[in-house]
């Protein structure tokens, strides 16, 4: 069906055009107007297929009404015919540029009219047909598009549950920390709203405890747009509960390969742990008593050892022994053999102290790490003590079956400077209280008297020796592993000892803490070794550094930083070219005064290594307070590599940790190739041991560089 409006002011024309209109086709309906206004009026409502008007009408010529035309709703495209008496192109003109789409000349010759009106309706149905068309398609694929939406929606609400149910905390921060996303885990465990965290402060939701760390590890994401390797953390959930978590960090991307936020998962490994923990107990203690057993004695001893090297006090190992104790298995059995060495666990536990460790070596043998011992009368006193505790025993429940001991000490450093040895000595010293009989105790090195002249000797010959300046300072190569390159040195003392030769720190070192020398030894040493490294920096040897071991002495009694200062204007040495080395024990005595003197250091240039790590606290939490720039595997972990999994365990564990704080770490005491390598493997940067390069004077280290670029290794 087409629809026809005819507009023109005469009667007779009007009924013409509307009876030729209708017979152009079967199903026409014309609608004619007088007036062009009812017109645009009727246009408004409908929409004509064609329309046929006069030019000359008195209320407003043809081209007028055109151009109101095309401004109403659809009529833009409707064909417009105009009927014309002039000839004039500028009539026509005026109504082509109004919008008209054709003309005819009155008077109309109907074949024409028929004609034109027939084409011109035929040309606006295709016209018509060609939009549906168009919008048809436009809605096929606007619904296409829908369905596409709607199935990304779908895959990644899917997405969002699988994430929500997972059980692993996982979130993700913006480069202010604000909260990006938080999954359902993370909300329950923490107990918050999961509406309210996005756009918030990450710290709201964990607590302050982790908020620091957390914002270092993810800035340190932002800055190398790298993971970070995984680390283990203990966080505390709104329940109270501390539960143990495998964390990674990993940097999220926009579609330009910006990082634009960090997203952590905290994998909850609180199981393994505990379990981990279990064969650890089991590895380190006897099933009998429930004591520590040899092991973990060992392990003690190593670490009282490293403890004592630098500042603190004397220890002694007791080896306590029960006399006749093969008879008890042997007549009541041994089960009841066994029930009495616990008896005598359980009577030992109560006369050590909380800083010692009572350990059950194995059949009726036991041991006591007495440790912060005062002097050697402490010793003997605390000797005498145990055997009066096993001596004065009777057990009720086993018909008050009694026993004796026979106890063998030794004391650290002068009865052994290893665990070996000062295992050894107190096996000797008793045999030789048994031997005496039994229920008596017997020190190593029994002349005591003699023993406190000797330290006084000492004391006056360490005086002499500063006077007469018979230390001597060795120097030992540190090596960074990838390039095989030496980045620098470490001082080791040594004191060529009139009538010994040189003899190192671990005889004499340990009694200048004592007496308090440490303290103008140290400034010998600070002094030696910078003028030494300014020399070579004169020289021109490559920038490297020289590595000093400090004492928790000089943090004690004096004024570090400003010493440290003093003497490297002294010697002119840059201070980048000077690193301290600190035991944990240093730092652990007053960790806030400590942090502040680190801090100085570092402002000064000067750089600040642990040493020995992991024979002392060993804890995140001061290392992360704490200015350093590294740390040192301690060599006992080094040795046992090979051997002992826990060992390579911790070495590993240590190497992430220093890896997750940004911590150079360096191995020490590295002796063979297959522990070099091993070391390399686990990605530790740095190493120090005879492997590598001796401890050497001076000389020989300004030699390496004789021959400029070779750093070659000094076997
Ligand atoms: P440290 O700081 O841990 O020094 C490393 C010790 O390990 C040095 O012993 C070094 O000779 C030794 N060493 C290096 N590589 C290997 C290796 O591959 N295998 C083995 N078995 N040992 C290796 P040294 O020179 O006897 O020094 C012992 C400790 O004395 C030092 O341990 C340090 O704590 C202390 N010390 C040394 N010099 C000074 C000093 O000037 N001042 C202070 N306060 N302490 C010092
Ligand atoms: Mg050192
Ligand atoms: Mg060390």
């Amino acid at each position: 069906m087409a629809l026809v409006a005819i507009v023109d002011d005469r009667v007779t024309n009007r009924n013409i055009f509307s009876k030729l209109a209708a017979s152009i086709a079967p199903d026409i309906h014309v609608h004619a107007f007088a007036d062009p206004r009812e017109a645009l009026a009727w246009a408004t409502e409908n929409t004509p297929d064609l329309i046929i008007t006069d030019y000359k009408m008195p209320e407003m010529d043809g081209a007028e009404f055109v151009r109101a035309l095309r401004t109403a709703p659809g009529a833009a495209d409707v064909p417009v015919v105009v009927i014309t008496v002039y000839e004039e192109r500028a009539y026509r003109l005026r109504a082509l540029e109004a919008g008209a789409t054709d003309f005819l000349n009155s008077p109309v010759d109907h074949h024409e009219f028929i004609t034109r009106t027939r084409n011109l309706l035929a040309l606006r149905h295709h016209q018509k047909l060609l939009a549906q068309r168009a919008e048809n398609l436009a809605q096929e694929l606007a619904d296409s598009e829908r369905s596409r939406e709607r199935a990304i929606r779908d895959s990644i609400e899917r997405l969002a549950q699988v994430i929500d149910t997972l059980p692993v905390l996982i979130n993700a921060v913006d480069r202010e920390g604000r909260t990006l996303f938080v999954n359902a885990f993370e909300t329950e465990f923490f107990n918050v709203d999961p509406a309210n965290v996005v756009g918030r402060p990450l710290a709201e939701l964990t607590g302050q405890t982790n908020a620091e760390r957390n914002r270092m590890l993810d800035q340190l994401v932002f800055t190398t747009g790298k993971a970070l390797p995984a680390f283990e953390e203990d966080l505390v959930g709104a329940s109270g509960r501390r539960r143990s978590f495998l964390t990674t960090k990993t940097p999220l991307r926009d579609h330009t390969a910006m990082v634009t936020g960090v997203l952590t998962s905290s994998l909850d490994i609180t199981a393994h742990k505990r379990t981990e923990e279990h064969l650890r107990y089991l590895a380190h203690h006897d099933p009998l008593t429930a004591l520590p057993n040899r092991t973990l004695l060992a392990e003690r001893l190593r670490a009282a050892i490293a403890r004592a090297r630098r500042g603190d006090k004397i220890f002694a190992l007791h080896l306590i022994d029960l006399d006749g104790f093969k008879a008890v298995n042997d007549v009541h059995g041994h089960s009841v053999g066994d029930r009495f060495l616990k008896a005598v666990g359980a009577r030992l536990s109560q006369v050590v102290r909380q800083s010692d460790t009572l350990a059950r070596l194995g059949g009726d043998e036991f041991a006591i790490l007495q440790s912060e011992v005062g002097s050697n009368y402490d010793v003997a006193e605390f000797a005498a003590r145990i055997a009066d505790a096993i001596a004065a025993f009777a057990d009720p429940d086993l018909q008050h079956m009694k026993a004796t001991a026979s106890i063998g000490v030794a004391i650290h450093p002068n009865d052994g400077a290893d665990a070996e040895d000062l295992l050894r000595n107190a096996d000797l010293a008793m045999y030789k209280a048994k031997g005496e009989g039994g229920n008596a105790y017997c020190l190593f090195a029994a002349d005591m008297q003699a023993r406190a002249r000797n330290a006084l000797n000492l004391e006056a010959d360490l005086r002499d020796a500063l006077a007469r300046d018979e230390f001597v300072l060795h120097y030992q190569p540190q090596f960074e592993i990838s390039g095989n390159t030496i980045i620098g040195v470490e001082a080791l003392l040594r004191w060529n000892r009139p009538g010994l030769g040189l003899v190192g720190p671990g005889t004499f070192l340990p009694h200048a803490e004592e007496n308090g020398l440490i303290i103008p030894i140290n400034e010998w040493v600070l002094r030696r070794a910078c003028a030494d490294a300014c020399r070579w920096q004169r020289a021109g040897l490559p920038l490297f550094r020289v590595a000093i071991n400090m004492s928790p002495i000089q943090f004690r009694k004096k004024n570090v930083p400003l010493q440290v200062a003093r003497i490297l204007s002294e010697s002119g040495l840059d201070p980048r070219r000077l690193e301290l080395e600190l035991t944990e024990n240093i730092v652990m005595q007053d960790l806030d005064a400590v942090a502040t003197d680190l801090r100085e250091l570092n402002r000064l240039g000067v750089s600040i290594a642990i040493d020995d790590f992991g024979t002392g606290y060993s804890s995140l939490s001061y290392i992360k307070k704490l200015p350093v720039q590294r740390i040192k595997i301690d060599q006992s972990f080094v040795r046992n590599m090979a051997q002992d999994p826990n060992d390579a365990a911790i070495v590993r564990a240590i190497i992430a940790l220093g890896r997750s704080l940004s911590l150079d770490v360096m191995a020490e005491g590295v002796e063979t190739e297959r522990q070099l390598q091993s070391l390399k493997e686990s990605g530790c940067g740095f190493a120090q041991g005879f492997l590598l390069g001796r401890p050497m004077p001076g000389l020989e280290i300004e030699a390496l560089f004789g021959a400029p670029a070779s750093f070659a290794r000094t076997a």
